[in-house]
Formats: structure tokens, sequence, C-alpha cells
């Protein structure tokens, strides 16, 4: 079953047809924790509070230890196999792009270059005011703008707040060209993010699923695999 799965999916990256979508479970394989999960809460303390534009707005002390800590934990994380097989996969001209809800920048890292943020970047941070862009490590000294004093915020998109339009267009976008949505450790909980797959499927893309519990659109997907995002990397590439 993992083999069948995975050399379909190969075969559509063969014909370079495939999209991958990405969510949480591709970080938490770089030993990044899921900060939504009960693993990585900080304090305890419920998260949507806490990376919302109510907090920035009202709570800034507060937003600043929760962020900074999260700014730490990524510098010292690293992009893991998965990502760099996806970044040699877009090399070859396999891979037509890559939608992500995470806000790491390990794509990237890996090489990876069609990458749309949905829900923004952690790498970078922005004052609220003039907004100017800084790298994030810049937030760990200070949280007002060198440039202007006004406040500095992650460059991530907060509770609270839409997603960015051009992320969401090259979504929409991939998600209508491709012949094969590959969803890798994305609980497809979130909206709208979770909207792409099923716009993917509808327009006649076959749909599979690799993710560590159940997601609501098992029932539409053509494959589900609870394998682990790794080992099934490795599956398919061993197709290749
Ligand atoms: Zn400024």
């Amino acid at each position: 079953m993992l083999e069948q799965v995975a050399e379909k999916i190969a075969s559509f990256l063969k014909a370079k047809e495939v999209v991958v979508f990405t969510g949480a479970g591709m970080s938490t394989a770089s030993g990044l924790p899921d900060f939504r999960g009960k693993d990585g809460l900080w304090k305890d303390r419920d998260p949507a509070l806490l990376a919302s534009i109510g907090a920035f707005e009202n709570n800034y002390q507060e937003f600043c230890e929760f962020y900074r800590w999260r700014i730490k934990a990524l510098l010292e994380a690293r992009p893991n196999e998965g990502h760099f097989s996806l970044a040699e996969w877009e090399k070859k001209g396999y891979l037509k792009g890559i939608i992500t809800q995470n806000v790491d920048g390990f794509h990237q890292e890996a090489g990876s270059k069609n990458v749309w943020e949905l829900h923004g970047t952690l790498r970078k941070v922005r004052c609220a005011k003039c907004r100017k862009r800084y790298e994030s490590s810049l937030f760990l000294e200070r949280a007002d703008c060198p440039e202007c004093g006004g406040k500095l915020r992650p460059d991530v998109v907060l509770f609270g707040e839409s997603l960015p339009n051009l992320a969401l267009e090259k979504a929409e976008e991939l998600s209508l060209s491709c012949g094969c949505f590959f969803v890798l450790g994305s609980s497809l909980r979130v909206s709208p993010a979770n909207w792409f797959p099923s716009l993917a499927k509808r327009n006649g893309a076959r749909l599979y699923i690799i993710n560590n519990e159940p997601t609501p659109l098992d029932g539409l997907a053509d494959g589900v695999k609870r394998e682990d995002i790794l080992r099934e990397l490795e599956a398919i590439g061993s197709f290749l």
C-alpha cells in the first residue's frame, strides 16, 4: 500500500503534474514544535490568543515574548531531508510548486524557489508603522523600528488578519494547474488553506494526503497515508 501510493505520486512527478501542500507535520520532522499542538504550547497558553492582532495591540510585551521564543527555536532548527527532496524535485522540473501553511522558511532554505506562504514568514519582521522589513533576528534585540520607532512584528498572518492576496492567487493558480495535489503533514483544519485540495480535486486532479492523523478531506482523497512524511518521501524517491 505504501509502495502503491508512492509509485503513483512518483509517476505524476515524472509527468511534471504535482503540486505539494505542506503543513506543520513537515516542520515537526525538523524538530520544530507545532505551536498549535500540545507539545508546542508556550507556558500552556492558548496560541490563538498570543498569535493574534489583539495581543499585538493590547498585550504587546507577552506577544513579543511568545514570538521571540518561536524565532529562537526557528533559528536553531534546520530543514530536513524532506525539504531537500522537494527542492531537488523542483530543480529537476518534477514539481510545479509548493503551497505552505508553514512560516519557517525551510522550503526556501533547502533550495525551493516556487513557494507560496499562505501565512507569511517568521524569517522577517516588519514595522507596523513604516512597513520596513528586517531579518527576524533583529526582533530578539529590540521591538522598535530602527527607522521610525514604530512597533515591530513578525511578518506572519496573525489570528484576526486576512491572508496575503498574492499567495492566495498563486495557490489557486497552482491548484487549478496540477494533475496531482499532494498534501504533506497538514490536518487541513485551517480555512481557507484547506480550500485548495478540494479545488484541485474538483478540477480533476488526483488528491493524496500523508498526515499522522485523519483530515476532513480524507474521504475525498484518492490515497491517504498515516505514514511518517520522511519515509514516504524516501519511498517516492525510490521510484524516480
Ligand atoms: Zn518603521
